[in-house]
C-alpha cells in the first residue's frame, strides 16, 4: 500500500478527550475515530490491525475445536423475557420497536440466542459436545463510556459457547478453552493471570477472569508472589493485624482531644503526630434497610462489596452530608461509633474488635476521642472482614506478602451449567431417550479492549508499537527523497518485490521531509523500516531499522534484506 493513497488521518497534538495513553495514540495515529460517546469507527489502519488480531483469536479457537458462526446483533426482546435478563440488564439493554410494534433490543451478549439456536437444532447426545463461537458486535448503553475502546457502548467481542451432556463434559470443554486463552495471550506477549471471579449478570456456578497486569488498568487485584493466591480486590482477603491484648490493669477512659479543623485521618494523624493505624474511622452509609455505620482502621479503606454482603443489602451509598450531621450531631469528619442516632446496624472490621483502644471521631465539631474501647464504649452488631486488602498485607494462606496490582480484564470464562438451558428449556435426548438440559459454558474476550491493551502496554515515547503479527503493516519502505529519480526507482523496486513476495508492506512515497516521515512511521507503529536515501546510493547499502529496539542492520544485496524481512515477518511477538 502506498502511504500517499492510503487513509491515515494522523493528528499532531494529543486529543483533549483522551486520558489513557493508548486512547491518545489510537486517535493521533489515525487508528480510530469517535462518532458519538462510546461509539467508534475503526479507520483503515486500525481496522487492518484489528482483523489480524481477530485472525489470531480465530486460529486459537479453531485449534481448540470451536466452530465459528454469526448471530444477529438485533434480537427479539421476547428471548430476553424468557431468561428474565431483560430486567437484570436494565437500561444497559437498548430496546426499540420495529414497524409492526414488536419489541427488539441490541445484543449486549448472546447467551439467549445461542441457547435458543442450539436448543432448536440439536436433538441427541450424539451431536454433543459442541462449541460454537463468533466475533461480533455488542451494545451496552453504558452510563459513563470512557477510555476509548476500553469501556465503549458498542464493542467487539469473541464469544464461545460450549454444550455438553454433563458436568464432566463441561469441565473438559472449559479446560480446552482455558488452554486456548493461555496460548493466545502468551502469543500476544501479555503478562496475565486468571483469577476467580463473581459471575455477575452472566451467572453460573464458576468463573474466572483473565487479567492483564497494567499500571493503568481500571481493575485491581491482590496477588501473593509466594503461594500464588490471587483475587480481585473486591473479594481479596488478608490476615488482619490482631495484636495481643495489653497486660496492664489500667483501663483508661475515653478522653477528648482537640483537633481544630482537622477532619480527615491524614490531617488528624499529622496534627496529633500519631500513626493512622491507631485511628478507627467511622463511615455512615445509607441502604434500603436504613443507615449503616461501618468501621475500619484509619489507614484502611472499607470494602463496600464485602460490606454489602455482610449487611445483606443491595443498595449501599455514602450517606448525605445532612444525614451524617443528624446521625452524629456533628459536621462531617468527626463521626465516632458511640451515641449514633437512627442507625440500623454498626458493622466493625475484625481488626477493630481485636485491638483494645482506638482514636475515633468525638461526634463533636473539632474534637476526636482517644481510648475508645469496642464493647465498652460502643456495641457493634456485627464483626467481620470488611476491609480492603492493602499492598504489603499478609497472605492468609501462606503468610507471604500480598501485592496489589492494576489490571485490565480482557477475558472471562464461565461454567454456566444449566442456567440458561433450564429457563429456556433447551436440551437433548440422552442415551436412554430421556430429556436433559444442555450443560453449558461461555467464554468471552473483549477484542477491541485487547486491541487497545496491546497499544496501552507496548507503546513507547515514539508511538504505537504492536507485536509483528498484529501490526497493520509488517514493514515500511521510506524513501527519504522521493524527488530523486535514483532513490525513487530503488524504493519502487523494493516495494514491488516485497508486494510480490506477499509481505504486508507500506510504501511511504509522500513528498514530505525525512524527519516527518520517520516520525509518522514510528507513531503508527510499523515494526521495521527500510530507509532509502542518498546513503543507499553512495554506499550501496540497504538500511533496515527495527522499531522496537531501534537497532539498524545494513545489507549489501536485496536478497539478504528480503530474507531477513521474511524471517521477521513470521514472528508472533516483537523483534528482539
Ligand atoms: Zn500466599
Amino acid at each position: 500500500m502506498r502511504y500517499s493513497q492510503f487513509f491515515i488521518p494522523s493528528l499532531k497534538e494529543d486529543p483533549k478527550e483522551a486520558v489513557l495513553q493508548s486512547h491518545k495514540l489510537m486517535l493521533r495515529a489515525g487508528y480510530v475515530r469517535q462518532l458519538s460517546g462510546g461509539i467508534y469507527a475503526y479507520l483503515p489502519l486500525g481496522y487492518k490491525s484489528l482483523k489480524k488480531l481477530e485472525n489470531i483469536i480465530r486460529e486459537e479457537m479453531n485449534n481448540a475445536g470451536a466452530i465459528e458462526l454469526s448471530m444477529p446483533f438485533v434480537q427479539p426482546l421476547e428471548l430476553w423475557k424468557q431468561s428474565g435478563r431483560d430486567k437484570d440488564y436494565g437500561k444497559e439493554l437498548l430496546r426499540f420497536k420495529d414497524r409492526q410494534d414488536r419489541d427488539f433490543c441490541l445484543a449486549p451478549t448472546y447467551e439467549e440466542v445461542i441457547t435458543d439456536l442450539v436448543g432448536k437444532n440439536v436433538h441427541s447426545y450424539k451431536e454433543l459436545p459442541l462449541t460454537l463461537y463468533q466475533i461480533h458486535l455488542k451494545f451496552r448503553d453504558e452510563m459513563r463510556p470512557r477510555y476509548g475502546l476500553m469501556r465503549a457502548k458498542e464493542f467487539i467481542m469473541k464469544d464461545a459457547y460450549s454444550f455438553d451432556i454433563d458436568s464432566g463434559g463441561l469441565d473438559e470443554s472449559y479446560r480446552k478453552m482455558k488452554k486456548a486463552y493461555t496460548n493466545l495471550f502468551k502469543r500476544l506477549g501479555f503478562d496475565f493471570i486468571f483469577i476467580k471471579a463473581d459471575s455477575g449478570e452472566i451467572g453460573g456456578s464458576y468463573s474466572e477472569e483473565l487479567m492483564v497486569i497494567s499500571e493503568y488498568g481500571e481493575d485491581k487485584i491482590a496477588i501473593c508472589n509466594n503461594c500464588g493466591y490471587s483475587a480481585s480486590l473486591e473479594s481479596a482477603v488478608s490476615a488482619g493485624n490482631f495484636p495481643e491484648p495489653l497486660k496492664s490493669c489500667r483501663q483508661p477512659k475515653m478522653t477528648k482531644l482537640a483537633t481544630p479543623d482537622k477532619k480527615t485521618i491524614e490531617e488528624v494523624s499529622g496534627y496529633l503526630k500519631i500513626d493512622a493505624e491507631s485511628f478507627a474511622k467511622t463511615i455512615i452509609y445509607e441502604s434500603e434497610i436504613g443507615f449503616i455505620a461501618a468501621m475500619v482502621r484509619g489507614d484502611r479503606e472499607i470494602n463496600e462489596h464485602k460490606l454489602k454482603k455482610i449487611a445483606e443489602v443491595k443498595e449501599l451509598n455514602l450517606a448525605k452530608e445532612k444525614d451524617v450531621e443528624n446521625i452524629t450531631c456533628a459536621p462531617c469528619g468527626f463521626a465516632g461509633p458511640f451515641g449514633l442516632q437512627n442507625i440500623k446496624l454498626i458493622i466493625i472490621d475484625e481488626e477493630i474488635q481485636a485491638q483494645e483502644y482506638w482514636i475515633t471521631g468525638a461526634n463533636e465539631k473539632d474534637f476526636h476521642m482517644a481510648n475508645v474501647k469496642p464493647g465498652r464504649d460502643f456495641i457493634s452488631d456485627i464483626t467481620a472482614d470488611i476491609r480492603t486488602v492493602k499492598d504489603g498485607d499478609i497472605c492468609l494462606r501462606c503468610s507471604g506478602r500480598l501485592n496489589v496490582k492494576n489490571t485490565i480484564e480482557l477475558g472471562h470464562i464461565f461454567k454456566l451449567e444449566e442456567k440458561y438451558s433450564s429457563v429456556m428449556d433447551a436440551g437433548f435426548l440422552d442415551e436412554k431417550g430421556i430429556n436433559k438440559h444442555f450443560v453449558m459454558g461461555c467464554y468471552g474476550i473483549g477484542v477491541g479492549r485487547t486491541f487497545q491493551a496491546l497499544i496501552e502496554i507496548f507503546s513507547d515515547e515514539n508511538g504505537i508499537n504492536l507485536p509483528v503479527s498484529v501490526s497493520p503493516f509488517v514493514v515500511s519502505v521510506v524513501s527519504l527523497n522521493p524527488n530523486d529519480e535514483n532513490i525513487k526507482s530503488i524504493a519502487d523496486k523494493i516495494y514491488d518485490d516485497l508486494l510480490k513476495s506477499g509481505i504486508d508492506v507500506l510504501y511511504d512515497d509522500r513528498k514530505l521531509s525525512a524527519g516527518v516521515k520517520l516520525k509518522d512511521n514510528d507513531l503508527i507503529g510499523i515494526p521495521m523500516k527500510i530507509i532509502i536515501g542518498n546513503k543507499t546510493i553512495k554506499e550501496n547499502k540497504f538500511e533496515l531499522s527495527v522499531r522496537k529496539t531501534g537497532e539498524k542492520e545494513f545489507y549489501d544485496n536485496l536478497e539478504d534484506l528480503y530474507a531477513r524481512i521474511k524471517e521477521f515477518s513470521l514472528i508472533d511477538g516483537f523483534i528482539k
